[in-house]
């Protein structure tokens, strides 16, 4: 199977950078939102950011200029037809997952893949919600999507061989490392991140150290390229708080459970960079 006709449903962070990576790569694709507003800005940061690759020579005004050719935008489920791979990046809900998948369900062939790029919601539920479960997966591109290699790609429960192979092939067209886990809470990138940013919140919490000096003992003692807690304002204090609750309810271990701190930012609307104040202050 190749790369031939994708869609994207979800023009946000995630859903412009996954359209693109697919765009340069040679495939059409349409991006979907309900958002007309979220497309437009979708297709605007794709173009910003296919400048800044032609001004930098890593591609050519004429392939910046043949990958936006490649995408169109649409509010309609309708127009993923045709399909052989859809990308889900919609709003981290379960419910709003579940009604996409049902709805792709009505429109692509049987044989199509539906992936979702979800974080953290179980890859074997939202199979659940389709005929054919064996061809839905997860495929958890990093963020920002055209610079970062990994996609973790997730096999729920009753995803197949044949599914599994096709995805991790398709990744590496992309320009991607697909690594395969299996359908459990948090997957890997997520349960071994989380647990260490929550840490960093109960070593603050505590007093064993200020925001500065716990990020600069992880960045330079670890080689981390960012310290815990400016990472946690980067990802949103609320997602990380989500996160942990997805773990500690899915592991049911009390290891998982968020720090009071992280709780009472999140309460307070402190939740990092996207409001402009976490566990460090930054300009609007
Ligand atoms: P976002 O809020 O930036 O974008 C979500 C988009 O989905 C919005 O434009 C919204 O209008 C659209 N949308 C909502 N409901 C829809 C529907 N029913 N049909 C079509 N479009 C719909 O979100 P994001 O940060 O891009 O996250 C998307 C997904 O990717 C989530 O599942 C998230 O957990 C996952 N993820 C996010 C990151 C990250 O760093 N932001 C990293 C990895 C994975």
């Amino acid at each position: 199977m190749s790369l031939q006709r994708t869609a994207v449903i979800g023009a946000g962070t995630m859903g412009n950078g996954i359209a693109q990576v697919m765009a340069t790569s040679g495939c059409a694709v349409t991006l979907i939102d309900v958002d007309e507003a979220a497309l437009a800005r979708g297709r605007g940061t794709i173009e910003k950011s296919l400048a800044k690759l032609v001004s930098k020579e890593k591609i050519t005004a004429a392939d910046r200029d043949a990958a936006l050719g490649r995408i169109a935008t649409a509010t309609n489920m309708k127009d993923a037809a045709g399909a052989s791979l859809v990308v889900e990046a919609i709003v981290e809900n379960l419910d709003a997952k579940r009604s996409v998948f049902q709805g792709l369900a009505q429109v692509v062939d049987a044989s199509a893949i539906l992936a979702s790029n979800t974080s953290s919601i179980s890859i074997t539920e939202l199979a659940a919600a389709v005929p054919n479960p064996e061809r839905v997966i997860g495929m958890h591109f990093m963020n920002p999507v055209p610079l970062m290699k990994l996609v973790e790609i997730v096999r729920g429960l009753q995803t197949s061989d044949e599914t599994t192979a096709a995805v991790d092939a398709l990744s590496k067209e992309l320009g991607k490392v697909p690594v395969t886990v299996n359908d459990y809470p948090g997957f890997i990138s997520n349960r071994v991140l989380m647990p260490m940013i929550n840490e960093a919140i109960y070593c603050l919490m505590e007093g064993v150290a200020d925001e500065e000096a716990i990020d600069t003992i992880m960045k330079l003692g670890m080689a981390h390229p960012m310290g815990p807690l400016a990472l946690a304002d980067l990802i949103g204090l609320d997602v990380c708080l989500h996160i942990m609750q997805v773990l500690q309810d899915g592991l049911g271990d009390s290891k998982y459970r968020a720090c009071p701190l992280l709780r009472n930012m999140v309460a307070a609307g402190k939740l990092g960079r996207k409001s402009g104040q976490g566990f460090y202050q930054y300009d609007a």
